[in-house]
């Protein structure tokens, strides 16, 4: 994990106990963290990548893995609002125009605007790079009726990124990303968000409807494809990793300060070759998938846009998010059998083995796994080289 700099370490450090305390709660209610978020915006993190210019603290991708991997060693659910919404933020930097930036990137810099996602589509599931919801331009504007089946903060966020099809568009790949403010739209709520485990994001069902400005539609219209490549999906694989990662870091850290305390140590034998053996295992894991996203995130801050399009990139930052998923659950599972029934199974209890292990066995679906392994033997295919960047 790439060391944060001292100013923002100062920043996050309120933060991260804020959401430590509420961690529990959040999860019991399955309720946002409003407290967190609330502490994300007094303390700047929010406009974490918003360029300097705009006001922001001018941030890189590492910083926002590091600040995502820290959060998530206390709550998941936390960290993926604070990755996710770093995600939109980046498109927005990268890919809207110089005068919506101005509009925008401002207000995030102050803690105005927390941004929410609307990619998934009922129908499509989580399918990036289709879309089955019609748009219509009328003069400057764009209408939209989208209905959204799971939005992560969805009923806290002050605008979204919303994906749908391009006005006039022919195929279902011609799809634009449109960014809209709460009080441009009808934001519907339609359900609550009653799951196994990343209670806190209160990720909601949702229906938007109304128009925005065309102007509002970040990229090219129809070409969500080019910021897909280029910032998207990259972030998301880089971001949702750091969570995963994080929580178990988290879980073997306070694992390992319990077997260390006088108490447990009376109780249990710590050359234990079976408690050795689960420990190091999980320490391997955990390690792996430190040395995969701390590799990814390098590469990707090396490539140009035009190599992001390509198959060795796109095969490493998939297998990232594939790997990230798998190892860290195993990780906590191996803790669990470690630490037995009490301190690994029963709720509540201080090590929060449990909430961990509910947390990341979401990691596979949150864009699934199978889609992915689909998308890289395809693209292996294409790279018989086998370049490994
Ligand atoms: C905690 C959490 C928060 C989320 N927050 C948001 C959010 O804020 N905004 C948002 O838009 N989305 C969000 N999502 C949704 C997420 O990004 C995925 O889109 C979603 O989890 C996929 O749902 P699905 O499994 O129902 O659909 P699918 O991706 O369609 O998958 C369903 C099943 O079908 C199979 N399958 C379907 N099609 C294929 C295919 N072509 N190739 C291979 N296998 C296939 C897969 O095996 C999979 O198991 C969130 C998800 C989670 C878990």
């Amino acid at each position: 994990m790439r060391a944060l700099g001292p100013a923002l370490a100062e920043r996050l450090e309120p933060v991260l106990g804020t959401v430590e305390r509420h961690a529990a709660e959040c999860d019991e209610k399955a309720a946002f963290p409003t407290q967190g978020l609330t502490a994300m915006r007094s303390s700047g993190l929010l406009g974490l990548l918003v360029p300097a210019r705009y006001g922001g603290l001018d941030g890189t991708v590492p910083d926002l893995l590091t600040v995502s991997q820290l959060m998530a060693r206390q709550d998941m659910s936390a960290a993926m609002v604070f990755a996710m919404h770093g995600q939109q933020v980046a498109a927005l930097v990268h890919h809207a125009s110089e005068e919506l930036r101005e509009r925008v990137l401002p207000r995030v810099a102050r803690g105005d605007l927390y941004l929410g996602s609307v990619t998934t589509e009922a129908g499509k599931g989580g399918h990036l790079l289709s879309s089955g919801t019609a748009t219509r331009r009328e003069g400057d504007l764009i209408e939209l009726d989208r209905m959204a089946p799971i939005v992560t903060g969805g009923a806290h966020a002050d605008a979204y990124l919303i994906t749908a099809l391009a006005p006039g568009a022919t195929s279902e790949g011609q799809v634009s990303l449109v960014y809209a403010e709460r009080d441009q739209l009808d934001v519907q709520v339609l359900g609550g968000w009653d799951p196994m485990g990343m209670r806190g994001t209160h990720s909601v069902p949702m229906r938007f409807t109304g128009a925005v400005p065309h102007d509002q539609v970040v990229g090219a219209p129809g070409d969500f494809r080019r910021v897909t490549v280029d910032v998207f999906a990259p972030l998301a694989h880089l971001g949702w990793s750091a969570c995963w990662l994080g929580t178990a870091a988290g879980a073997l850290s306070r694992t390992l300060r319990l077997l260390r305390s006088p108490e447990e140590r009376r109780r249990r034998d710590l050359k234990s070759e079976l408690l050795l053996t689960r420990l190091s295992r999980a320490r391997q894991r955990i390690d792996t998938v430190q040395a995969m996203l701390s590799h990814t995130a390098d590469v990707y801050g090396t490539l140009s846009e035009r190599e992001r399009g390509g198959a060795p990139w796109q095969l490493l930052v998939n297998a990232l998010k594939v790997t990230a998923s798998e190892q860290c659950p195993a990780a906590v599972e191996e803790l669990v059998e470690l630490v037995g029934l009490r301190h690994g199974y029963l709720r509540n209890q201080p090590l929060a083995l449990e909430r961990a292990l509910r947390d990341l066995r979401s990691a596979s679906l949150n864009y699934g796994n199978d889609r992915l392994h689909l998308a890289n033997g395809s693209l292996s295919l294409l790279d018989q080289e086998t370049t490994l960047v």
